[in-house]
């Protein structure tokens, strides 16, 4: 579903991403963890084009995104992303930041796209929420809101750049539930997070990114009980 070979990304002077090879398959659910400022969020948004990068090729769902436009807006259309900061529209209900890209951007009908809306609010248990507006939501609510819009476009790949990490304890796990349930009905994703719990019980790889480079890329199992690399040690028995 992504293919990256040799990407390098910079800002100026700033040489942010090195070399990087890396494989996602059909179902994966791959989880990046790493130091801050490895370049993590940069990887994810070069996957859809959110930043250009310089040197490499990313294929995204057998479409080499940076060759046509066309096959850009393809791959935009067919995956979805959540970020940190949810990024919902403040001024339209929970309904209408869901129902939004499949009219405008997919041409359903509006009544279709409703339909839709409300049966993904309801599995991401926001039934009582469908009129409310961002606004007055906690953050785990308008995390799972965010997912349900990115759902709405019926994505072959989701993106997330640490979904839970601006939110309270007690609300990550109703995010991460979310995340669970799409990932054992099979949905590709590539989760950026630091939540070695929910990478240990979803994640089929795990990867380790330090200064721009995939340090460690192995099985989950694998990668908790036998990293290979000294790095990766170092930096699991800091946060497990
Ligand atoms: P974190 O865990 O803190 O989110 P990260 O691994 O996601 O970190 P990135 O956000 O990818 O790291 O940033 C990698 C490096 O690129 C950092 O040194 C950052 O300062 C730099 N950087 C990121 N975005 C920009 C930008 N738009 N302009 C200039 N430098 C940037
Ligand atoms: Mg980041």
């Amino acid at each position: 579903v992504v293919r990256i070979r040799g990407l390098h990304k910079s800002f100026g002077k700033l040489h942010v991403l090195k070399n990087i090879d890396l494989d996602v398959y059909e179902s994966d659910v791959l989880v990046l963890c790493g130091p801050s400022g490895a370049g993590k969020s940069t990887l994810l948004r070069c996957i859809n084009m959110l930043e250009h990068y310089h040197e490499g090729t990313i294929e995204v769902l057998g479409k080499d995104i940076k060759s046509s436009r066309a096959n850009l807006s393809y791959v935009r259309k067919n995956s979805g992303m959540v970020f940190q900061h949810f990024n919902l529209f403040p001024h339209i209900s929970v309904m209408d930041n869901v129902a939004l890209a499949p009219i405008h951007v997919k041409k359903m009908p509006k009544d279709q796209a409703y339909e839709k809306a409300k049966s993904l609010l309801d599995q991401v248990g926001l039934s009582a929420k469908y009129d409310a507006y961002p606004g007055q939501l906690s953050g785990g609510q308008k995390q799972r809101v965010a997912i349900a819009r990115a759902l709405a476009m019926d994505p072959k790949l989701m993106l997330f750049d640490e979904p839970t990490s601006a939110l309270d304890p007690e609300m990550i796990k109703e995010v991460l539930d979310v995340m669970i349930k799409l990932a054992l009905g099979g949905m590709t994703m590539i989760i950026v997070s630091h939540e070695m719990g929910f990478a240990r019980e979803v994640a089929n790889k795990v990867g380790f990114l330090d200064d721009g480079k995939i340090i460690e890329l192995t099985p989950k199992n694998e990668f908790f009980t036998n990293p290979r690399s000294e790095r990766t040690k170092e930096f699991l028995s800091k946060i497990l």
